[in-house]
């Protein structure tokens, strides 16, 4: 990298938060994915100022630059690709900057620790719901990036749906500010909607304002045990044209079970073929209760042979815990893992999950199921060994046919996780030439020069 470029950036954020060395360079070469790529150069600013200066002399030497939370995404948008250049992280931006409990409304810099927001707000008796299973290791500017979801989203709603207000600094260095405290806002377009979602690749997302509510009082966690996938899954429809509203319904299939438990030891049940973790929550104790009650029934009368309400805060704990370990306990299966969230109409997911189940088969390789299947979002896993190129190969075909499979079934690529690097190739089977080519015309709009994470969600 241009020496004149580094002693610039030197001066602008001070020489301790520029990283050039290639043992830091090798941290920022990854994401929650196996792919790998080098930046050139590593900066940590502190402000949004700095981010400016660093975008506007970037934009002059026309290099690329990738913003980075905690590089917790699953689809390689956070590291560089081919395109080098420099990785921006925004870690040290992890500040609350103001909560006001009349307006339910908390602004926060991008690199906060999600878990640190939902637990500061949470101590005044408010409450932020979005909870991606990787809370406590990605940042709300990266959440926001990927619009992430998470199990409470079923009720709740997802990222997006919190955001009030942003401070983008854009492709030129400028800065915006978007939105603000109103709950209802239709002065101009809708750039928020505009910058959620777009993966870093419209701008750097710096500070947020977004909505909280009020902290639900009570909950009930219930676990379902069935010993057939397939009743497992007619039943997250069941209970939900029931009219049962569920903080959360959540997935997981025999193989997830028998990972979690002999990494974790919960003392779960593994001679099952699937679960289903139900979660109701509310203000009304007998409410949220009636409701659970309710939703076990619907399980009883569609083939759980055990429905169990946890009875304690520590069994509570202990599913979500069960829950939230599935990723990383997948690592005991197989060397390489390969996540998919494919999203699909809720009446839909029965037979998405077979379609899967036939494409592990026809293949040969596991495919682990699990996800928020009461939001219709699956997370596919492929367990494999990259190292050998016949397994390889098998997996890029099966990533394709599910691909196929959700979208013949009315759904999509991506509920969460976003495009990045991996979905990109079928992109434009997924929106079509139109919507794609408008969304290309809002990239260059915004980032003539393509240095914003190019390469990632479409090719320029
Ligand atoms: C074990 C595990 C469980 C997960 N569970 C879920 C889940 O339940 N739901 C879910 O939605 N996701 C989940 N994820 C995926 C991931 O955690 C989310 O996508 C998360 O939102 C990424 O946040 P991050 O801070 O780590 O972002 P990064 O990985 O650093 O970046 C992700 C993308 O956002 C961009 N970006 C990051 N920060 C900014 C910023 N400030 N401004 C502009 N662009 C930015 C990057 O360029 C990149 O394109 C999981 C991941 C793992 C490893």
């Amino acid at each position: 990298m241009d020496r004149k470029l580094i002693e610039r950036l030197t001066k602008v954020i001070g020489k301790d938060y520029v990283l050039s060395t290639p043992e830091d360079l090798a941290v920022y070469s990854y994401d929650g994915t196996f792919a790998e790529s080098r930046p050139d150069l590593v900066v940590l600013p502190a402000t949004t100022e700095q981010v400016s200066e660093v975008v506007k002399l970037a934009a002059e030497m026309r290099v690329p630059i990738v913003a980075r939370g905690m590089g917790s995404g699953l689809a390689a948008g956070s590291i560089p690709n081919t395109s080098g250049g420099i990785v921006i992280s925004l870690t040290r931006m992890n500040h609350i900057l103001e909560i006001d409990t009349e307006n339910a409304t908390i602004r926060a810099e991008a690199g906060i620790v999600t878990a640190d927001l939902q637990a500061a707000v949470e101590k005044v008796g408010l409450f932020y719901p979005p909870d991606p299973s990787s809370i406590r290791h990605s940042t709300i500017g990266g959440n926001i990036a990927c619009n992430a979801g998470g199990p409470r989203c079923l009720k709740y709603g997802v990222t997006g749906d919190y955001v009030l207000g942003l401070t983008i600094v854009l492709a030129d260095g400028r800065i915006l500010k978007t939105g603000g405290k109103p709950i209802k806002d239709v002065t101009g377009y809708d750039l928020n909607g505009l910058f959620t979602g777009s993966e870093g690749t419209l701008g750097i997302i710096t500070e947020a304002l977004l909505r909280l509510v009020a902290k639900p009082r009570y909950a009930k966690t219930a676990l379902a045990e069935f010993s057939s996938l397939h009743d497992a899954s007619r039943t997250v429809n069941a209970i939900l044209t029931a009219g049962i509203v569920p903080a959360s319904l959540e997935l997981m299939d025999q193989t997830a079970i028998i990972c979690i438990e002999e990494a974790m030891k919960l003392g779960l049940n593994t001679d099952v073929e699937a679960s289903l973790i139900i979660e109701t929550d509310g203000a009304n104790e007998q409410n949220v209760l009636s409701e659970i009650e309710a939703a076990a029934k619907i399980c009883q009368d569609t083939g759980a042979h055990s429905v169990k309400t946890a009875q304690s805060e520590t069994e509570r704990a202990n599913l979500w815990k069960a829950r939230r370990s599935i990723s990383p306990a997948l690592a005991r299966k197989a060397p390489n893992k390969l996540g998919e969230d494919v999203t699909v109409p809720r009446s839909a997911i029965p037979e998405m999950v077979q379609r899967v189940r036939a494409i592990s088969a026809k293949y040969g390789l596991p495919i682990v199921i699990f996800g928020h299947a009461g939001d219709g979002n699956l997370h596919p896993n492929i367990l494999f060994d990259k190292r050998d190129p016949e397994q390889w190969k098998k997996v890029e075909q099966m990533v394709a046919e599910e691909f196929e499979a959700a979208l013949a079934l009315g759904g999509t690529l991506s509920g969460e996780h976003g495009v990045g690097v991996l979905k990109r190739p079928y992109l434009e089977k997924a929106l079509g030439s139109i919507s794609l080519d408008v969304q290309r015309n809002i990239k260059r709009a915004l980032d003539p020069q393509n240095i914003l994470n190019p390469g990632k969600m479409f090719q320029e």
